[in-house]
């Protein structure tokens, strides 16, 4: 689970991050307002959505004064912010983060995430700050630092110091910036993050070393004892179909293409997705209906692949293994009669009751093309959205 840069920052600060002050608003008067409350010469006015790079999408401007407030507010406010993480269609901004400027002397990088190289928490630092961490894997990797942090005694303070020396911190903030990563680390752990990112971690001109982006993700496995980040949760900056998808316990995840996948199994769906990119089409969605899947789930999969418009086709590839193939078929017939089907559909079944299955689908008067094997599968739902 994703949360906004502002909560983070209040969750970082509850463990001793230092963080600018700030507050949210979600109109242009409390903006103003709130930047009033702050009082410090220069604000910065920040979009507040699930994703990074607004910065250099126009969605973090500094205001000199209260005007400038107001004017960057409503710029920002309502604006659809691309940004490279937000895809072609971008996200349109609801909150903003109106925060105290800081006089930035140096940025830098700080993020925690579990490896699973090493099945550990590691620490990543560098003196690379502002840009895109990808970036500095991809072209200057040697600025890249790590520490494997054994779970037993967590992040130590030599581990901190060497991290710090590494990105080059001056010496004199050495031992604030080693509390700033140790607090981050108990955020870490103690909150079940699974990344927690800062960029930039800022050393700013009165000394001070602080967290100036805070982007903080969530394992929902262990979300169950952690009834105050729940409460973060923004559902407007999650994709309808896959809150749709959750309620039904569906792995379903949306994409860009226009082939709607229903697949069971994850390895499968994932496979399906790869021949349909093989034989030239785009998958809409990944989804996968699980191996118990009852008749009133495959329904609602079916549902939720129909009520995506960029679906052009749907492509049903089932091996029946656990999964019975006439449940499948019943799902089919039962979302089709329910929502109407009204683009093609493809469908290969294979496995437990594949006989039943088919004999289901061929019944239902439903237009169905049947395939015989996934290659062939994909090739007919790709000649048909074309
Ligand atoms: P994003 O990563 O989405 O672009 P950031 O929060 O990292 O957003 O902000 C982008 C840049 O804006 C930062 O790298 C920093 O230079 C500047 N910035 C952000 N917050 C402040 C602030 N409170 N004071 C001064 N500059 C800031
Ligand atoms: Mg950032």
């Amino acid at each position: 689970m994703n949360i906004h840069e502002y909560q983070g920052k209040e969750v970082l600060k509850q463990y001793g991050v230092v963080v600018p002050e700030g507050k949210v608003a979600f109109t242009v008067d409390e903006a103003v307002e709130a930047a009033e409350a702050l009082g410090t010469p220069i604000v910065v006015v920040k979009a507040q959505i699930h994703a990074g790079g607004r910065g250099k999408a126009g969605g973090v401007k500094v205001a000199k004064n209260l005007d400038e407030v107001r004017t960057y507010a409503s710029e920002i406010l309502g604006k659809v912010l691309v940004t490279h993480q937000t895809g072609p269609e971008g996200k349109e901004v609801k909150r903003l983060l109106i925060e105290q400027g800081c006089d930035i002397k140096k940025e830098y990088y700080v993020g925690v995430v579990v490896d699973r190289g090493t099945g550990t928490v590691v620490m990543m630092a560098s003196e690379e700050g502002g840009t895109e961490i990808e970036e500095v894997a991809a072209h200057s990797p040697e600025k890249i630092f790590k520490e494997v942090i054994d779970p037993a005694v967590g992040l130590q303070a030599f581990q901190a110091r060497r991290l710090a020396f590494n990105i080059n911190i001056p010496k004199e903030l050495v031992n604030k910036a080693v509390q700033f990563m140790t607090a981050l680390y108990s955020a870490f752990v103690e909150k079940d993050c699974s990344i927690a990112e800062i960029n930039p971690l800022v050393v700013t001109g009165d000394g001070k070393v602080m967290a100036l982006d805070a982007k903080l993700n969530f394992d929902s496995n262990a979300l169950y004892r952690h009834s105050d980040i729940v409460e973060l949760r923004d559902l407007e900056e999650e994709d309808v179909k896959e809150i749709e998808a959750s309620k039904f316990d569906l792995s379903y995840i949306a994409l860009d293409g226009n082939i709607g996948c229903m697949v069971n199994g994850a390895g499968l769906a994932m496979a399906t997705m790869d021949i349909i990119k093989y034989y030239g089409g785009d998958p809409a969605n990944f989804l996968d209906v699980g191996g118990g899947a009852t008749t009133e789930k495959v329904t609602e999969a079916f549902k939720i692949i129909l009520s995506d418009d960029k679906v052009k086709g749907i492509f049903v590839n089932i091996f029946g293994g656990i999964m019975r193939c006439d449940v499948i078929a019943n799902g089919v017939v039962e979302a089709a009669k329910q929502v109407g089907l009204d683009r093609p559909l493809v469908v290969r079944l294979e496995g437990t009751n594949v006989e039943i299955g088919k004999k289901i689908l061929n019944e239902s008067g439903l237009n169905i093309v049947s395939a015989d094997s996934m290659a062939d599968g994909a090739q007919k739902i790709v000649a048909l959205v074309k």
